[in-house]
């Protein structure tokens, strides 16, 4: 009977629509697959201490090695999982692969600690609070070791807001992302505690060339200052924007100059990375 309803409810659609349904389920099923079969490989990206050069953190940046597609970036897929509700299974694959990452770099002598990207939708869903707790249990990772990145869209959502700050009193560091981009609000901004401020590489792209966006670099990493947060640079691709952001104050940074994302094990042969020694 279902086929049959199925099939009368088709023909209201064109040809071309019904493939594009079709091959959304088919993206749907694979990506469902994907992340139990371990395709889902985690990419990171290193933040570097601008005062020193030396890597404090590194951004976990998932990929996907879907099989006859190639390596899909975060683009291709994140926002089918976010209206399927597959972010759920996905983002919890990625905060353990992450931690687990962190805990090998720790005990290799390493201070760094993972960043790890969280949907609002994921953020908003009941059971996130108890995922984390398992993670960092599971793996033994304190939780001064890891940072979760959210968007400003997190401030529309009040289930997801409160999850946000319980998890920050947690000891879990919580950063903004591309901070400037969404719906920026300074009365939230105030009223939540961050910890970081990542300044968009919209902004940051543009500070050679227009005196306008310098200046408001320079007043982002003020306001982060203000507020008491880390203010982290995306985007950084040259050493002229390195030096001006150094001396406007800014304390982090991430960008092609210092690394592009990739694997953990290629990192680890990074001579030109400079970690960050063991602490005392
Ligand atoms: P994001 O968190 O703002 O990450 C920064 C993006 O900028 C990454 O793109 C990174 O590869 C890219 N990037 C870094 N340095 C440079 C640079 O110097 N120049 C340029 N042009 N680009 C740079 P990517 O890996 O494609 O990720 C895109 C977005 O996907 C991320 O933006 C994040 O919002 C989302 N994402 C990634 N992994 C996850 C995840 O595990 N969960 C969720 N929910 N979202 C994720
Ligand atoms: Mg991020
Ligand atoms: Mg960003
Ligand atoms: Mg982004």
């Amino acid at each position: 009977v279902a086929k049959r309803e199925g099939g009368a409810r088709f023909r209201l659609f064109q040809p071309e629509m019904g493939e594009q349904v079709l091959a959304r389920q088919r993206d749907k099923t694979d990506l469902r697959a994907a992340i139990d079969d371990g395709q889902l490989v985690l990419h990171y990206q290193p933040i570097v201490d601008l005062a020193t050069s030396r890597v404090t953190g590194a951004e976990a940046l998932v990929r996907w090695q879907r099989p006859g597609h190639g390596l899909l970036g975060p683009m291709d897929f994140i926002g089918l999982a976010e209206e399927t509700g597959l972010i759920v299974p996905l983002g919890g694959r990625v905060l353990a692969d992450a931690c687990e990452q962190a805990v090998r770099w720790q005990e290799q002598g390493r201070t760094v600690g993972v960043t790890v990207n969280v949907s609002t939708r994921q953020l908003s869903t009941s059971g996130f609070l108890d995922t984390l707790d398992h993670v960092l249990d599971n793996t033994g990772l304190r939780p001064s070791g890891l940072t979760i990145e959210v968007t400003e869209s997190v401030w529309a959502d009040e289930v997801a807001m409160q999850a946000l700050m319980q998890i920050r009193e947690t000891g879990v560091r919580v950063a903004l992302d591309d901070f400037g981009t969404g719906y920026s609000s300074l009365s939230y901004l105030q009223r939540y505690p961050f910890d970081i401020v990542k300044i968009d590489k919209s902004f940051t792209a543009e500070l050679g060339e227009s005196g306008r966006t310098a200046g408001v670099v320079r007043c982002i990493i003020d306001l982060t200052e203000v507020l008491g947060a880390n203010a982290v640079a995306e985007g950084i691709e040259t050493p002229a924007q390195a030096d001006w952001l150094r001396r406007a104050g800014c304390g982090f940074a991430q960008g092609y100059l210092f690394g592009k994302p990739d694997v953990a094990e290629n990192w680890d042969e990074q001579p030109s990375v400079v970690w960050a020694a063991k602490r005392g």
